[in-house]
């Protein structure tokens, strides 16, 4: 009852607001006011005033000076609370058109030449929901404001032109109580300090654009490296600064803006840089050009990290870093080309990586972090181009996901490995110094690229940037009397929404003697089956694989025989990139429902204990646990659970292993635990404080009560209680909210359900870290109830809700489900709902593909 009523009100909070007569005033920036507003309006200059020492409300004031070159009304953003004042070129306009979404100066009121409205105005300062997000510490009760306007929330800031191609400089005063410090986009050029407030005045910026404006304020601690050649400053809340590394953090930071440099031929283009620990961040960094804002949740670690966990922190730096040029100084035109920037900032860390750190494994990790999660969106029936149409920047946070961040990066390695390192190098430096400070589209990348290539490049775009979905390369073996007869690789698109034909591909094929080295053979797929004419008269291979060093974006399917001795000998595949990307392809096997998931786990528990390298452990045990959890039957997994408790506790408790694997196995462990004997197991770890020697931090200690309370095991209750009073740091807090969400309790999942939409003081951090937990397998049967309320919250969610809250929260009710019934659920609302907007239908159909795989696995293999 309360259920339903909850979602009744998430519907009707905010109906449509009715379409303005004037299609330039409807909500959002459509594509039709952008272009209007491009055509007419350069040379901007936003002088911002604000007021941030209220609690919830920040006054403003704005000079805004812009060029007009064609006669019209000038169509201003603003959905801040209040608009107290407008002037146009010193006149008060008495009643301006204003409709919550927009101002409109009349024509009357400006001219063509130099024009300079004033603004007076209030915006919301809040937890969740705001353009200044607010973070209170528990632990000393300290106030930290800072702002986060991507996509499109500049405009809920203060009055705005909001749109990527209007690059804007800044000049920003802010208030604050006196003993706050601050920071911004611009350098601090002065602080005027009083009894009770203090203004910080900031340097005028470069042209930037309006998403990447940022400031940050309260009583921040600050940290400086000897040993960084830039001077960097790291801000971080007073209660967590004992906590950073800030030499590495800073360190990077300051080396991989270095390496750039080189690379780019392009000097750093800010200034100065600051970096923000932001406590409660939604995103893993923003990029903030002089600026960069990182997770402090994520940065922070409060036991020694796995190998995996390092390079990812490390990846997220250098991604940041390297999008001060792609994304900040030469910005996508339009929100439809997101993957401009995203997928340079992630290619461009990699290969940073790779030179910065060569013994780091980068490609190995390139691979395991991007393409399982492209592939698992770019082959299901929600795909779209990585080119996305976008008619209003209100639907840009749709444009945010896998074939931006993971798809992107994959075909632009694709791209290199085409037209070779000095092309693509020489390419992208042409590409910055045409665009410097201005805006671009991926048609204008692929020239720059093309011509320092020597050949056009159309087609790839056609096929990489336009064309949705991917190929799917099957691998066919031919042997006779031990040799070659024919290795053929037949490509076809891993779904119908792709259309027919072949994609170009350039690869490599490693066929495999039965003894020494892999040989390389290069191939062009230019139709749909290609026979690989140099394989023919070899010996015949143990193994064969169609995209060496992972250079293809295809998902290979391996053929029998590979299989066959992958299953009896994978372990003895040295290489440990080639070994990476084979159990990838039999994972994929498995996805496909081509090997049963038994199979895999029981070659995943024989290879485990012999396994050396971290982040392939890491990766066959997150395999290892979905298969377990999600892909067996009831009687599967009653017949597998000994042998997986085993070999996971027995991985964690080998004091030879290396510190990443052990760590590795115990976390899987935790993940699993589901017998009466391992959970006291893991209730006696909490006084062991350790598993042979190895130590057990909070996170471990937190992963641990929330899979007790998750079972219900006997004493959960007792064990969450003393671990938050152990736990007193803010990480403590958000982990026992977190704990809570997992138990199978009807009366919580109502409660944390309502928090969800109803909970203003719940920020979107601490729901979002709960969603896996509220969705644990041992309340399946509780929350299948929540499945249908929460695809109906989707609009809302969008509405409300930062860029990765939709897919996280979409994706923890998908992913916890494995029943036909709930893939009926999901069939059911898309049927219902012929008007749910296109990009949320797609999100659901990407979402949904991991259920829908799970159902059929499961129907095929009932072992
Ligand atoms: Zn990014």
């Amino acid at each position: 009852m309360l259920l339903k009523a909850i979602v009744a009100v998430v519907l009707s909070a905010t109906p449509g607001a009715p379409v303005p007569a004037d299609s330039l005033m409807m909500p959002g920036v459509s594509r039709e006011l952008a272009a209007d507003r491009r055509a007419r309006i350069t040379d901007i200059r936003y002088e911002l005033s604000l007021d941030v020492t209220g609690t919830d409300t920040a006054a403003g004031r704005l000079a805004m000076r812009f060029m007009l070159t064609g006669a019209g009304d000038v169509i201003v953003d603003f959905r801040g609370v209040r608009l107290r004042r407008v002037r146009a070129n010193g006149a008060t306009l008495s009643r301006p058109e204003y409709n919550g979404h927009h101002v409109r100066i009349p024509a009357s009121a400006v001219g063509v030449g130099s024009n300079r409205l004033d603004f007076e105005f209030d915006s919301r300062i809040a937890p969740a929901g705001a353009s200044i997000i607010r973070v209170r510490d528990p632990v000393d009760s300290a106030t930290y404001l800072y702002t986060l306007l991507v996509p499109s929330d500049a405009q809920q800031l203060f009055p705005v032109f909001d749109q990527p191609d209007l690059k804007a400089r800044v000049v920003l005063r802010l208030t604050t109580p006196t003993g706050w410090t601050a920071l911004s986009n611009g350098g601090r050029i002065r602080v005027d300090s009083g009894a009770t407030v203090t203004t910080h005045v900031f340097a005028e910026t470069k042209p930037i654009s309006t998403y990447l404006i940022a400031f940050a304020a309260g009583p921040w601690a600050t940290r400086t490296s000897a040993k960084s050649q830039r001077p960097i400053t790291l801000y971080i809340r007073q209660s967590r600064a004992a906590d950073v590394d800030a030499d590495s953090i800073i360190a990077q930071n300051d080396r991989g803006l270095r390496w750039l440099e080189q690379y780019f031929a392009y000097r750093y283009p800010f200034g100065k840089l600051d970096v923000l620990l932001a406590p409660a961040f939604p995103f893993g960094g923003m990029e903030h050009p002089g600026a960069i804002f990182y997770s402090e949740e994520r940065f922070i670690f409060r036991e020694p990290p796995t190998l995996p966990q390092r390079l990812g922190r490390t990846a997220t730096i250098y991604h940041e870093v390297a999008h001060q040029w792609f994304g900040d100084l030469v910005t996508m035109r339009w929100f439809d080309d997101l993957w401009l920037k995203e997928g340079f900032a992630t290619y461009m860390a990699a290969r940073m990586q790779a030179s910065l750190e060569p013994a780091s494994g980068a490609w190995k990790s390139f691979y395991l972090r991007n393409k399982p999660p492209a592939y698992a969106v770019d082959a299901s029936d929600g795909t779209t181009p990585v080119w996305q149409e976008l008619g209003n920047l209100d639907q840009a946070k749709s444009n945010y996901g896998a074939i931006v961040y993971n798809k992107a990066p994959s075909v632009l390695k694709q791209l290199n490995y085409l037209v070779g390192d000095d092309a693509f190098q020489g390419g992208l430096q042409r590409f910055l110094r045409r665009y410097e400070f201005g805006n671009a589209t991926w048609q204008q990348l692929l020239e720059s690229v093309g011509e320092a290539w020597g050949q056009p490049l159309e087609e790839w775009g056609r096929a990489y940037i336009l064309r949705p979905g991917m190929p799917v390369i099957e691998q066919q073996l031919e042997v006779r009397d031990g040799r070659i007869v024919r290795l053929a690789l037949v490509q076809r698109p891993a779904r119908s929404i792709s259309g027919p034909g072949a994609w170009p591909i350039r690869a490599e094929v490693l066929v495999a003697p039965a003894t020494g080295s892999p040989i390389r053979i290069p191939v062009t797929l230019a139709g749909d089956t290609t026979v690989v004419a140099a394989a023919t008269g070899l010996p015949q291979p143990s193994w064969v694989f169609a995209n060496a060093d992972d250079q293809a974006y295809a998902l290979v399917l391996l053929d029998t025989k590979t299989v066959d001795f992958l299953e009896r000998s994978l372990g003895t595949v040295t290489d440990s990139f080639q070994r990476a990307m084979l159990w990838g392809a039999l994972w994929d096997l498995v996805r496909e429902a081509e090997l049963s998931p038994d199979r895999f786990i029981r070659l995943a528990l024989r290879e485990l204990p012999r396994e050396t390298d971290e982040q392939i452990a890491a990766g066959i045990l997150s395999r290892l646990t979905r298969a377990f959890g999600a892909y067996l039957s009831q009687a599967g997994r009653s017949n597998r659970v000994a042998d997986v408790e085993r070999v996971l506790l027995g991985g964690a408790s080998d004091s030879s292993g290396s510190y990443g694997i052990r760590r590795a196995h115990l976390d899987a462990f935790v993940r699993t635990a589901g017998t009466p004997a391992a959970l006291s197991r893991l209730d006696v770890l909490l006084d062991e404080q350790s598993i042979a020697g190895l130590p057990l931090g909070a996170p471990t200690r937190w992963a641990i009560v929330t899979r007790l309370i998750a079972s219900g095991a006997p004493g959960a209750d007792r064990r969450l209680a003393a671990e938050t009073e152990r736990d007193k740091t803010p990480e403590g807090a958000r982990r026992a909210f977190m704990a809570s969400a997992a138990r199978a309790d009807p009366a919580v999942k109502r409660d944390y359900f309502a928090r969800y939409f109803a909970d203003a003081e719940l920020n979107e951090d601490w729901a979002t870290a709960s969603l896996d937990a509220f969705n644990s397998p041992e309340s399946r049967t509780l929350t299948i109830a929540y499945l249908r309320p929460a695809l109906d919250s989707l609009p809302w969610i969008q509405r409300n809700r930062r860029i990765f809250y939709l897919g996280s929260w979409i994706g923890a009710f998908l992913d916890g489900q494995v029943t036909p019934d709930a893939a009926a659920i999901v069939d059911t609302f898309l049927a219902s709902n012929p008007g749910l907007a296109p990009d949320l239908r797609l999100k659901v159909l990407q979402a949904s593909d991991e259920l829908r795989r799970t159902v059929t696995i499961r129907a095929r293999y009932r072992e």
